[in-house]
């Protein structure tokens, strides 16, 4: 098997092309494939096309021409993560605690877990837009689809080469089963499409047409790139409270490539003006950690990205040093054409996420949402140490 080591340092990449194959073959198996609001503004590249060239439509054809059952969109989760993570971090406000991290980037987690575990009771309990849809496509989808759950398999397309070690932790299992079963990269998917013969840059795009979990919002999209969840969450939160919606929804103070952003919104009612941060590349984010530790800080909100450039430039993606920033920031400025052309801009302007609550979930934070949508964090520095010690005894006895 190739294993390639992911550029954040977070893990390694194991390729699991094989077992996608396998599951394509079996007559048994349904195929739920999602991929991320970044992949489609990244993929093309892989097949010659020009970095941003918005490749959606031509996604969907090559998982359909895969033999793909069922295809369906990371973007409308992170449309849903805006709605369980407003409300959370509404919560939080009205309860004094502050700051929230974000939570959707797993290289971020397993940093803070390890490293500063301190940290763990500030960062949002809301799952990444990937374990949110795995746990709904294992859930809601069946029940909405007439599937058997037993027999469904969700496979993500995913920038991201931290993300297969998120989607194997037992916290994001149902009854022991897994939400998502098998994560590829950009540059897997690419290698499976070559073998078969699919050549991207060819193919008639087409679109999805499943009810339940595809259509998405500007906001679910801009997720892709750093400064996209905060403000995604800014739409939302404003509305919550206000009843109305945000004048100028796009926060320009949020958008660009320096590696710590601020900016002071006003989201009115009882909520008055909150301090945001974004910061993306580790180095960054652990001046952040540390400040918020000793309290040198007064933030109510921080999103953070392990990649520097965010998804966009994720550690799964084709990368070159040379293009590094010429090729991110024309795949996020595609993300943002991407926005400004979405009829909705808001997450709960979604008509699938309203309908995911009318007829599933009741609200956000209802039980079943905290059962499927939210998750808790583990203390992993004692089981490094213990991990250590273990070797050390180990080598000790046998000599
Ligand atoms: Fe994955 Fe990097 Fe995006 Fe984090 S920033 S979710 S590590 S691609």
């Amino acid at each position: 098997q190739c294993i390639l080591v992911c550029p954040t340092g977070a893990l390694a990449e194991r390729d699991e092309t094989e077992t996608v194959i396998d599951f394509l073959d079996d007559p048994d198996v349904i195929t739920v494939f999602q991929f991320a609001p970044a992949l489609r503004v990244g993929f093309g590249e892989e097949f010659g096309l020009p970095p941003g060239t918005n490749v959606e439509g031509h996604i969907i054809t090559a998982l359909r021409t895969l033999g793909a059952d069922v295809v369906l969109d990371t973007n409308f989760a992170a449309d849903l993560v805006i709605m369980e993570e407003g409300h959370e971090l509404l919560g939080r406000l009205k309860e004094g605690r502050r700051p929230t991290f974000t939570s959707c980037c797993p290289a971020w987690v397993n940093f803070a877990e390890k490293l500063y575990p301190d940290i763990l009771p500030y960062v949002s309990s809301t799952k990444s837009p990937q374990q949110c849809f795995g746990a709904l496509a294992k859930t809601y989808l069946p029940e909405k689809m007439g599937l058997d759950p037993s027999r469904l398999r969700v496979i993500s397309i995913m920038p991201c080469t931290a993300k297969k070690d998120e989607a194997q932790r037992k916290m994001f299992r149902q009854k022991g089963v897994r939400d998502v079963d098998v994560v590829l990269t950009t540059r897997e998917f690419a290698r499976l499409l070559k073998r078969e013969g699919i050549d991207l840059a060819a193919l008639e795009p087409s679109g999805f047409d499943n009810p339940y979990m595809s259509e998405y919002s500007g906001a679910g999209a801009i997720f892709g790139t750093t400064g996209g969840v905060m403000e995604a969450a800014v739409r939302t939160m404003y509305s919550v409270v206000n009843g109305r919606e945000l004048e100028h929804i796009e926060v320009e103070d949020l958008r660009g490539f320096e590696s710590v952003r601020t900016a002071t919104i006003d989201l009115g009612g009882d909520i008055g003006q909150v301090k945001v941060a974004m910061c993306h590349g580790l180095k960054g984010v652990r001046a952040m950690v540390e400040d918020v530790l000793a309290g040198r800080t007064d933030f109510d909100f921080i999103e953070v990205m392990a990649c520097p450039g965010g998804c966009v430039d994720g550690g799964g993606h084709l990368r070159s040093k040379k293009h590094y920033q010429p090729n991110a920031r024309k795949r996020r400025d595609a993300i943002y054409e991407i926005d400004r052309q979405t009829p909705r801009r808001q997450s709960h302007a979604n008509p699938q996420v309203q309908r995911l609550y009318k007829e599933f979930l009741g609200q956000p934070l209802s039980h079943l949402a905290e059962e499927l949508l939210h998750t808790h964090y583990i203390r992993r520095r004692t089981e490094i140490k213990r991990t250590i010690n273990d070797i050390w005894r180990e080598i000790t006895m046998s000599t």
